[in-house]
């Protein structure tokens, strides 16, 4: 895939040097859409978090007011209880800036009231971006140009994939691939432990397992086929995938990730 580096006026900085930060920091940096030092967080007088970012070449500033000087685009990435203390605390500094939340469960109309400023995006990523490989949605505020727009939209680009969105439609994204992850992890550990049990050591099974996951992503993402069409192609008369997949709904399967989707939807809608 192209990459758009971004024009030499663009920075990058983050309020809030958490996970979610890291990885996208990580996936930028990594795309070579910008580089690392056009980017800057405030460690928040946490040492580990400040020695983490400056591992891949990020800067590390005095302070929050710092980050928003020294930024064009500014990602408040703090757990969406402190949003608002922060937003009220740059209030004053925003000026021109164009801001990203990706706090879970803010609304833009609140986002923009707290803070004073309409050139608001809000974004829902996920941790993949580390890796180049997020899911996001990303929904406009009021004020923002087009150009605006498609920084953040290269960004997020550059860490995997973006998609706009109405607003209304970020719970239910909360529900999929902003906790999404995590279901596959425990997918993964408990095919691996299935594994284990049934004679492969630790290290193949863990192997094995991930890589099949992600297989099985890619055909989901390029072979133009309906998953369930390729189930089917993988289920012969008979066969052992058909005796798992009886397993599977026996369990079931279906109605426990569709549950699990929906209870994070309804916390992301309570928290909102
Ligand atoms: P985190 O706890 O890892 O990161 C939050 C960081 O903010 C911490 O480093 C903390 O020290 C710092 N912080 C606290 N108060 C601060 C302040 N006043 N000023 C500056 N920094 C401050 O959390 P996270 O998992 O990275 O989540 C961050 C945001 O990303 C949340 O709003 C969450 O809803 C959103 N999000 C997370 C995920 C995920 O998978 N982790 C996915 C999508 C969205």
């Amino acid at each position: 895939m192209a990459i758009n580096v971004l024009p030499d006026y663009c920075s990058l900085g983050f309020i809030g040097p958490g996970k979610m930060a890291e990885s996208i920091a990580r996936g930028v940096v990594k795309s070579g859409i910008l580089p690392a030092n056009r980017i800057c967080t405030a460690s928040h007088r946490n040492k580990t978090r400040e020695d983490v970012f400056q591992s891949f070449g990020v800067n590390i500033v005095e302070n929050n007011k710092q980050v928003v000087k020294n930024s064009t685009i500014i990602f408040i990435s703090v757990k969406p209880q402190i949003v608002k203390k922060v937003l009220v605390e740059l209030k004053d500094d925003l000026n021109d800036k164009i801001l990203v939340s990706i706090a879970a469960g803010i609304k833009l109309k609140d986002l923009q009231e707290l803070s004073g400023h309409d050139r608001f995006i809000r974004v829902m990523p996920n941790t993949p971006s580390a890796v180049g490989e997020a899911a996001s949605v990303m929904a406009r505020g009021d004020g923002l140009e087009e150009k605006d727009v498609k920084y953040v939209s290269d960004i997020l680009g550059a860490v995997g994939k973006i998609w706009e969105i109405e607003e209304k439609y970020f719970d239910a994204v909360t529900g999929l691939s902003g906790s999404g992850p995590a279901y596959i992890y425990l997918a993964i550990e408990a095919m691996a432990d299935g594994a284990v049990a049934a004679g492969l050591t630790r290290d193949l099974a863990l192997n094995l397992a991930s890589q099949t996951v992600l297989g099985a992503a890619t055909m989901a993402t390029q072979s133009g086929k309906h998953p369930g069409q390729l189930k089917d192609d993988v289920t012969s008369p008979a066969g052992t995938t058909i005796a798992g997949v009886h397993e599977l709904e026996k369990g079931g399967f279906r109605g426990i990730l569709m549950n699990a989707v929906c209870a994070a939807a309804n916390r992301s809608r309570e928290l909102s």
